[in-house]
C-alpha cells in the first residue's frame, strides 16, 4: 500500500524546495502517492477565502501534508493560510528541531547545538481577533486557554520521555501578562510534575533570547506560546546557519502536516537560490511519522552526507551551488 501525502507546494520558493524535497523522498524508495493541492494569493483571491475546499478534502483524505510556504500580506489582505490551516485540522503542536548539520561554517560553529521547540500552534495573539475600537486605537486579543496550554505541554514532556531529552524550559512574559502567560505557566508547571525525570525550568522571554545567544549549548527542549515561540525559531534557527535548514512539523490528533520554518522566501524567489534542506528535513519528520524509519534514515544521512562534503551547498550556507545542484548532490548519495 503505498502512503497518501498532500503536497503543498506554495509560493514564492515553495515549489522549487518542494519539488526537491519531493525527488529526495522518491529517491528512498519510499512507496508515496503525492495529492497536489496548489495553494498561493492568486487562488485565495479568486476563492474568496483563505482556504479552499479541495485544500481541506485532500487533507481529510490523506491526513498528512508536506507543505511549501505561502506569502500572507502584510497589514493589510487576507488573513494568513498558514494560522487558518493549523486551525481548521487542529494542528496544535509545531515541533521545530534546531541542529547545527556538520561541517557548515557559523558563528556558533565551536558550541554544540540540539535544541527542539515546542509552539503552541492554535491561540495566543494569532487568534486574529483585531478590532479598531475607535479611529486609530486598535485592540488585538491573546487567547490563552487551559485546554491549549495543557495540551502543548503534555506533547512537549511527552516527546521528551519518549526521546530521553533531560529538560524543558518553558519561556513567558507572565511577570507583565500575568493573567494569559500565568495561565500557560501554571498549566506547565501542572504538567512538568507528571514527568519527574525531566528537569523543567523557566526563563521570561526576553532573558531567554539572551541566554540563547550567550549559552545555546545549554538549551534541551523549550516550550512556548505561539507568538514566542516563533520568534524564538527563527532566533535559534540564526545560531545553526539560518532559516534554510531548519525543518518543522505541525501536529494535530488526527492530521500532521510538515513544512519548514521559513518563510516564500520573496527576495530569491525563482532564482534556484533556496535551499531545500529545511523541507527535505520536514521530509524526514514526515516520513518517521509514516514508520518509514530508513527512508528517513537514508535521506537524512544523505542530507549530514553533503553538508560534511561541503561541495554542493546553496549560497545561504556559504556554497555557491543552486538548489537543483544541492538536490542532485542528495539524490546521488542516497543511491551511493
Ligand atoms: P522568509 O523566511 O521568507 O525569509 C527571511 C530571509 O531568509 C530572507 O532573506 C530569505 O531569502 C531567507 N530564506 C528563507 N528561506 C530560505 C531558504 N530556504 N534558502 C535560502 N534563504 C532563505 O521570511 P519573510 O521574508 O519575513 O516572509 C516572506 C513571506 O513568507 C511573508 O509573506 C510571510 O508571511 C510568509 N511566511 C510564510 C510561512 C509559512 O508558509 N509557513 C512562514 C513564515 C513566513
Amino acid at each position: 500500500m503505498p502512503h497518501y501525502c498532500t503536497l503543498i507546494p506554495g509560493d514564492g520558493i515553495g515549489p522549487e524546495v518542494a519539488q526537491a524535497a519531493v525527488r529526495a523522498v522518491e529517491a528512498t524508495g519510499v512507496d508515496i502517492c503525492w495529492r497536489r493541492a496548489e495553494l498561493n494569493e492568486a487562488i485565495i483571491l479568486e476563492a474568496g477565502k483563505t482556504l479552499p475546499q479541495y485544500l481541506l478534502d485532500s487533507l481529510e483524505e490523506t491526513k498528512i501534508g508536506l507543505k511549501g510556504p505561502v506569502t500572507t500580506p502584510v497589514a493589510t489582505g487576507f488573513q494568513s493560510v498558514n494560522v487558518a490551516l493549523r486551525k481548521a485540522l487542529d494542528l496544535f503542536a509545531n515541533v521545530r528541531p534546531v541542529k547545527a548539520l556538520p561541517g557548515i561554517k557559523t558563528r556558533f560553529a565551536d558550541v554544540r547545538i540540539d535544541m527542539v521547540i515546542f509552539r503552541e500552534n492554535t491561540e495566543d495573539l494569532y487568534s486574529g481577533l483585531e478590532h479598531e475600537i475607535v479611529k486609530d486605537v486598535v485592540t488585538s486579543l491573546k487567547v490563552i486557554t487551559r485546554t491549549a496550554s495543557m495540551r502543548i505541554a503534555r506533547y512537549a514532556f511527552e516527546y521528551a520521555k519518549r526521546n530521553d531529552r533531560k529538560t524543558i524550559v518553558a519561556i513567558h512574559k507572565a511577570n507583565i501578562m500575568k493573567l494569559a502567560d500565568g495561565l500557560f505557566i501554571r498549566c506547565c508547571r501542572e504538567v512538568s510534575q507528571q514527568f519527574p525525570e525531566i528537569a523543567y525550568k523557566e526563563l521570561i522571554v526576553d532573558n531567554a533570547s539572551m541566554q540563547l545567544v550567550m549559552r545555546p549549548e545549554t538549551f534541551d527542549v523549550l516550550l512556548l506560546p505561539n507568538l514566542y515561540g516563533d520568534i524564538v525559531s527563527d532566533l535559534a534557527a540564526g545560531l545553526v546557519g539560518g532559516l534554510g535548514i531548519v525543518p518543522g512539523a505541525n501536529m494535530g490528533e488526527t492530521h500532521a502536516v510538515f513544512e519548514a520554518v521559513h518563510g516564500s522566501a520573496p527576495d530569491i524567489a525563482g532564482q534556484g537560490k533556496a535551499n531545500p534542506t529545511a523541507l527535505m528535513l520536514s521530509a524526514v519528520m514526515m516520513l518517521r511519522h509514516m514508520a518509514e524509519v530508513d527512508a528517513a534514515r537514508k535521506l537524512e544521512n544523505a542530507v549530514e552526507s553533503v553538508y560534511r562534503e561541503g561541495k554542493h551547498l546553496t549560497r545561504d550556507v556559504g556554497g555557491d551551488s543552486t538548489t537543483a545542484g544541492f538536490t542532485d548532490a542528495v539524490l546521488r548519495t542516497i543511491r551511493g
